[in-house]
């Protein structure tokens, strides 16, 4: 759920992990998310935070708590607190800094962790984990009620943890930031990536001077995608959403196409 056009606002709200990424436009499902997710300091990424703690203060709402790189989780801290005299409000919000390669939890068993990008101001993505509790293969055969007695003995051998990539979060980057993604961001049950520039419309150089990617980015790495599916958002404000499908429908192989969506 949310909006995104590229240069002007991304929003991203997941509401099965209750989680919001970015935030360039408020929109409700946003406005009643308490986790977000910033990405990177560029106002259509996160221009929307003092409209979004200044309404929760309105409407009493809970603590918000705000994950950010630490440059920017630094520098945001010192803007909210300057916002707050000169607004003469006072917000409700914590902020998070969350380094690449260092999970946090977001709650029982599910975490999240940043991902590097190559892009400017210095930018994250974010990937979201669970840890589930499987069954040893070995226990097949058990009957339930002596996994259940088993359980509740506290047997150290039974289950074993798997760690499931659910959803991977790649706004602005170059190519290399899809590059040094790990390999569980390919492995996300659904992995949304910024697909600002679909065809040559825009030169190429003008394209990586904005450090953005172009389809043909994605479209070269489809093979190492082995989630459900990929989702493309961030398009440029140059297409419009029937230029986008067009487009897409052409450029995408058949057998992929199923298992590509567009955040429109
Ligand atoms: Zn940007």
């Amino acid at each position: 759920m949310g909006e995104s056009v590229a240069g002007v606002g991304t929003t991203m709200v997941v509401k099965e992990l209750k989680t919001c990424f970015d935030l360039g436009v408020l929109t409700p499902a946003a406005l009643s998310t308490n986790n977000i997710f910033l990405s990177h300091a560029h106002t259509d990424h996160c221009g929307e935070i003092f409209n979004y703690l200044a309404v929760r203060a309105l409407e009493r709402r809970n603590l918000a708590t705000i994950f950010a790189p630490p440059a920017m989780a630094r520098e945001l801290s010192q803007i909210l607190n300057q916002w707050q005299t000169f607004a003469a409000s006072a917000f409700d919000y914590r902020i998070i800094q969350c380094y690449p390669k260092a999970p946090v939890p977001l709650k029982n068993q599910t975490t999240v962790t940043a991902l590097e990008l190559a892009h400017e101001p210095a930018t994250v993505g974010y990937l979201v984990e669970e840890t589930v509790q499987k069954l040893r293969p070995v226990h097949d055969s058990l009957p339930a009620y002596e996994i259940a007695l088993r359980k509740k003995r506290g047997d150290g051998d039974l289950f074993y943890e798997q760690v499931r990539p659910l959803f991977a979060y790649v706004p602005d980057t170059l190519p290399e930031g899809l590059d040094a993604l790990p390999e569980a961001a390919w492995q996300a049950r659904v992995l949304a990536v910024e697909a600002t520039f679909l065809d040559d419309r825009k030169p190429l150089d003008k394209v990586r001077q904005g450090r953005h990617l172009v389809l043909d980015d994605i479209l070269e790495r489809l093979p190492r995608f082995t989630g459900e599916h990929l989702l493309l958002f961030h398009f440029s404000k140059i297409y419009t959403p029937e230029e986008i499908v067009a487009i897409v429908d052409k450029r995408v192989p058949p057998e992929w196409r199923h298992r590509v969506k567009l955040f429109l």
